[in-house]
């Protein structure tokens, strides 16, 4: 399983797929409890606290999370039920965009709902990083990435510095 990263350039067929909404998983089956577990393993070996279906090519509502002190866990078709009207600034990066970084403001808290991988309901209430990392994750089954979500001349920079690692790699 390959983490599909986003490319500087014009109609990257990597792009479009981080940015295409994703659909429902209808059955919970062993075809699913192995696409987890193979996320899980990517997530590892990445070395990234979480990790969402489109990352890896699978269009379907489906991310899993490690956040630090907290154990791995799986989220199948989730909803944010409920999100904290204060919010909290944080450093953010993304396995599909390697080498950038940047604050990222969102609500504190939240409540998700979602299935595991034996197809049990469960609903969750999260705060602090791993609340975080479910938003990043959950965004990420939307088509939306973190550099959207910070403000345009900085993400701009942002971008061109990404244009640039890009033509480093090419050369080297
Ligand atoms: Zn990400």
């Amino acid at each position: 399983m390959e983490i599909i990263t986003l490319e500087n350039k014009a109609d990257s067929r990597n792009d479009q797929v981080l940015r295409e909404k994703t659909k429902t998983i209808k059955d919970i089956n062993d075809e699913i409890r192995k696409t987890a577990q193979e996320m899980v393993d990517a997530m590892r070996r990445g070395r990234g606290v979480g990790l969402a279906g489109p990352q890896v090519g699978l269009l379907k509502r489906i991310f899993v999370t490690h956040a630090e002190g907290d154990k791995p866990r799986i989220f199948i078709n989730p909803s944010i039920v409920w999100t904290s009207q204060e919010q909290g600034a944080h450093e953010e990066g993304c396995l599909s965009i390697p080498g950038l970084w940047a604050d990222v403001k969102r609500p504190e808290r939240i409540t998700i709902q979602a299935w595991n991988e034996k197809g049990r309901a469960f609903t969750l209430e999260a705060s602090g990083m791993l609340a975080r990392v479910i938003q990043h994750e959950y965004d990420h089954l939307e088509g939306i990435l973190f550099i959207d979500r910070i403000d345009e001349a900085r993400r701009e920079k942002l971008l061109d510095k990404l244009g640039k690692q890009e033509k480093r790699k090419r050369a080297g």
